[in-house]
C-alpha cells in the first residue's frame, strides 16, 4: 500500500494541477481576508432554480474529476471506484484539499454521496450496485430522500405511502415531504408501507424510484430562511419495477436504519455549510469588540465547542471501520454539530446586535442572518435533537425504552 508520505505528495500534485491553492492572510494561514471575496454563511440557499442547480452543478463535477482517480472514495475499493486506501489517507487528503479553493457543497450532493451511494454498496443487490454505487458515490446523478411523510418524520415507521405488488412491479401511492433537493434528483429512496397487517416496523419496503416516472409530481415549499431546497413529493399510481426494491420484502425498516446512521455519522461538522470559527473571529476583530470580557467569554465558548466538535469527528473517524455500517455514535456526532452552529448563530447575534436584522451594506455582517434562519433545521434534520437524545438513552446508556404502545399491533388497527 502506498505510504501516506507518497500519497500526499501526489494528491498535491493532482490538486495543483485541478484546483487554485487558497490565498493566504497576512498570517501565512488560509483563513478568509476581512473584506474580500464572496461572503456565505449560509446554511440553506436562498436561491433560484437555476442558481441553486449551478451550485449542485459544481459540486458534481469537482466529485466527478476526483471520481477520476478515486480521490472522492479513499478507503472505498476500487471497484466501486476507490482507493482501497486507509482513513488515514484519507484525512491527508481532505486537509490538503481544504488549502484548495474548490466548490461548496450542497445539501443534495451530500445526501447522495454520503447516504445513498453507500447504503446501496452495503444493502444493493449485485445488479443495483453496479448501476447506481459508482454513479452516485461519483456524483455522476443525484437520489434524494423521500422518507418523511406529514404524519411520519420522528416517528418514521408510520409511513402511510402505500406500495401494491402487481406482477414484477410496484404501485406506489401517497405523500412524502421536507424531501431536500427533489426538484434536483434523478432519483429518490423511497421508505413505504406494503403491508398493512403487520405492526408498522415490520411491513415496510423501500424503493428507488426515477423522479421523472410518471405519477411523480414534486411541489417546493418556501422556507423561513428564503430558498425552496425542501419539497412535497406526491406519488399517484408510480410503477416501479422489483428489481428498485432494495433489501427484502417488510424488511425496509433496516434499510432506513442505515441510510438514518449514514445520515447522522456524516453530520459531524466536516461539511463547510453554515460558517467557521475563524469567520466568527474575524468578525468579532473587525468590530473592535476582541477586548469585550463577554465577547472573549462567548468566543472561548463557541472555540472550545468547535474543538469538541473536531475532537469527537476524530473519534469516530477512527472507531469506524470503512463501509461499516454506521452505530449510535453518529447521534453524538449529529448533537455536537448541531449545538455548535447553533452556540455559533447565538454568538453572532450578540456581537452583530441589530445589524443582524438591518442590511448596513457592510460586508460580512447581515450575512450571517442566513445563518441564524437556518441553523435550526438541523435540529430537526435527520432526527430531532430529542430522538438523538432517545437514541443515546437507549442505546448508548441502556436506559429503558420509550413506552411503545403500537408495537406489536398490526399497522392498520394503529390510531391515527
Ligand atoms: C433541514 C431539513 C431537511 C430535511 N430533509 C429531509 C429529506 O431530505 N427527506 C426526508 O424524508 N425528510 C427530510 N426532513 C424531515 C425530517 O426528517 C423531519 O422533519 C424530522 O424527522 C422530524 O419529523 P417531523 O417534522 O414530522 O416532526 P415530529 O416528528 O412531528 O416532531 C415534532 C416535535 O416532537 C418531538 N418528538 C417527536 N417524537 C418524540 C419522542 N418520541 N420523544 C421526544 N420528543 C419527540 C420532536 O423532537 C419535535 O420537536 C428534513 C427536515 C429538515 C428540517
Amino acid at each position: 500500500m502506498i505510504d501516506i508520505e507518497t500519497f500526499t505528495s501526489e494528491a498535491r500534485q493532482w490538486l495543483d494541477e485541478n484546483a487554485k491553492l487558497r490565498s493566504t492572510n497576512d498570517e501565512g494561514q488560509r483563513e478568509p481576508k476581512w473584506g474580500e471575496g464572496e461572503f456565505s454563511v449560509a446554511v440553506f440557499h436562498n436561491l433560484s432554480f437555476e442558481e441553486e442547480k449551478a451550485i449542485i452543478t459544481d459540486a458534481m463535477k469537482w466529485t466527478q474529476r476526483k471520481a477520476e482517480v478515486g480521490y472522492h472514495k479513499i478507503t472505498w475499493e476500487p471497484e466501486y471506484g476507490g482507493m482501497g486506501l486507509t482513513k488515514e489517507h484519507e484525512k491527508a487528503f481532505f486537509k490538503l484539499e481544504s488549502e484548495y479553493d474548490t466548490p461548496g457543497g450542497h445539501e443534495t450532493h451530500s445526501v447522495t454521496t454520503h447516504l445513498m451511494a453507500p447504503s446501496i454498496r452495503l444493502l444493493g443487490t449485485d445488479q443495483q450496485k453496479k448501476d447506481w454505487v459508482h454513479k452516485w458515490a461519483g456524483a455522476q446523478e443525484m437520489c434524494c430522500q423521500l422518507f418523511s411523510e406529514p404524519s411520519a418524520g420522528s416517528d418514521l415507521a408510520s409511513v402511510a405511502t402505500k406500495a401494491d405488488k402487481d406482477g414484477d412491479e410496484w404501485i406506489l401511492n401517497g405523500q412524502k415531504v421536507w424531501s431536500s433537493g427533489a426538484q434536483f434528483s434523478e432519483w429518490g429512496m423511497a421508505v413505504c408501507r406494503s403491508d398493512s397487517d403487520l405492526p408498522k416496523h415490520k411491513g415496510i419496503t423501500v424503493f428507488i424510484i426515477p423522479m421523472d416516472a410518471p405519477g411523480v409530481e414534486i411541489r417546493q415549499i418556501r422556507q423561513m430562511s428564503g430558498g425552496t431546497s425542501f419539497n412535497e413529493v406526491f406519488l399517484t399510481d408510480v410503477r416501479v419495477p422489483d428489481t428498485y426494491r432494495i433489501g427484502d420484502i417488510g424488511e425496509g425498516w433496516k434499510v432506513a436504519l442505515t441510510v438514518l446512521g449514514f445520515e447522522r455519522g456524516s453530520s459531524n461538522g466536516s461539511s463547510r455549510v453554515g460558517g467557521n470559527w475563524a469567520q466568527a473571529k474575524s468578525l468579532a476583530e473587525h468590530l473592535n469588540l476582541t477586548d469585550d470580557p463577554v465577547v472573549r467569554d462567548q468566543l472561548a465558548r463557541l472555540y472550545s465547542q468547535y474543538r469538541i466538535m473536531v475532537l469527537n469527528t476524530q473519534r469516530v473517524v477512527a472507531q469506524t471501520k470503512a463501509g461499516q455500517a454506521p452505530g449510535p455514535e453518529g447521534s453524538i456526532s449529529k448533537m455536537i454539530w448541531v449545538k455548535s452552529m447553533n452556540l455559533m448563530s447565538d454568538v453572532i447575534t450578540k456581537i452583530l446586535g441589530p445589524r443582524i436584522t438591518a442590511d448596513t451594506g457592510e460586508w460580512g455582517t447581515y450575512e450571517w442572518n442566513e445563518h441564524l434562519l437556518g441553523a435550526p433545521g438541523y435540529r430537526i434534520a435527520g432526527g430531532s435533537d430529542e430522538i438523538q437524545r432517545n437514541i443515546v438513552g437507549e442505546r448508548v446508556l441502556g436506559l429503558p425504552g420509550e413506552p411503545r404502545v403500537d408495537k406489536n399491533i398490526p399497522y392498520k388497527d394503529v390510531l391515527k
